[in-house]
């Protein structure tokens, strides 16, 4: 009798340890994904203080990466490539642990209306949460995201996974924008965005003006141009109609460096003083270059940066001497 009810309390104790480990569990990706996912709102990106931001402090360094393109590889019949090289890139991350880390779009190959992209958005939340809470993912939409032709619709759709689609935020006296390029690509099918996108980038570098950043680093999926300013239209680059007065505002704002992905490739060229960045991808490459991503070393007068294949990456990045000390 004595050893029966023993027996039971065991069991229920044995039953009651593995619904609390059960519900711990469960809690988890959720609480995860609604904190790190929807950070992006109210055109900033919440895990910065804007007041305290704005001051320059040391040498920082940030990971971008691009075009993890969940599904790219089996034309959305699986994943499985995509997210071992995801993992891979998480461990640099937690490694390295950068100031903060930028996927500049295409997360996923799937638009909002195609089958299987609601489990290829919950794949990539599910990999990029193992990434240490204290560092900040920043995401950008691309046209795998909105769509080649974007709409209020599918914007709605991407902003309730992923937050904003253009905002701007400081880390560390550098001032950062994010813009929607999907609809400087394709502005027809939401025309009202691209005006709205337009204006308030004219607020942002009218203040920075008075605010007057170190940097001004803009991000964005779609490469303004690949190498030359000028060249003319194609897939890959944003229409000239479109590009050349943009490149014109932000030459004028003094903007030091576009990063962007989509090309699936790295490519260079520089407007002005300004430079434009094409990151290769995380994801399927289509180049020379493997799966990798790039390093931003930001210094208080320069940048420096560099693209890593998956397989090399360093063990550590040794950031310049710190001058405020001096
Ligand atoms: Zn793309």
């Amino acid at each position: 009798m004595r050893l029966k009810t023993y027996l039971t309390s065991m069991l229920i104790s044995v039953a009651t340890m593995a619904i609390m480990a059960n519900a711990t569990v469960a809690d988890e990706p959720a609480s995860e994904v609604n904190t790190r996912f929807t950070l992006a709102a109210n055109r900033t990106f919440k895990a910065f203080d804007p007041q305290q931001e704005q001051t320059w402090q040391r040498p920082f360094f940030f990971m971008q990466l691009a075009d993890t393109q969940y599904g790219m590889f089996t034309g959305n019949k699986g994943f499985e490539q995509e997210v071992a090289l995801v993992q891979q890139a998480v461990k640099h991350i937690n490694r390295l642990r950068p100031r903060f880390v930028i996927v500049c779009g295409d997360l996923t190959n799937a638009t909002p209306n195609q089958p299987h992209y609601q489990s290829q958005v919950s794949q990539f939340h599910h990999d990029f949460s193992k990434v240490d809470a204290e560092i900040p993912l920043v995401c950008v939409c691309g046209n795998h995201d909105v769509g080649n032709r974007p709409t209020q619709e599918s914007i709605a759709s991407y902003q309730g996974n992923f937050g904003d689609d253009y905002f701007s935020f400081w880390v560390g006296g550098v001032y950062n924008i994010v813009l929607n390029s999907s609809v400087l690509k394709d502005p027809s099918g939401a025309a009202e965005v691209l005006t709205a996108q337009q204006a308030w980038l004219d607020q942002q570098l009218q203040d920075a003006k008075t605010t007057k950043p170190k940097h001004i680093l803009l991000f964005q999926h779609h490469p303004f141009f690949l190498e030359q300013e000028e060249e003319p239209d194609q897939y890959f680059n944003i229409p000239l109609e479109r590009r050349t007065p943009l490149l014109q505002q932000l030459k004028q704002a003094d903007v030091r460096a576009v990063f962007a992905g989509h090309y699936h490739r790295n490519a260079y060229g520089r407007a002005g003083a300004m430079e434009m960045i094409t990151t290769g991808p995380v994801g399927r490459p289509l180049g020379k270059d493997s799966s990798g991503f790039r390093i931003v070393i930001v210094d208080e007068t320069k940048i420096q940066h560099q693209y890593w294949a998956m397989d090399d990456v360093p063990e550590k990045i040794n950031l310049p001497a710190d001058q405020s000390n001096d």
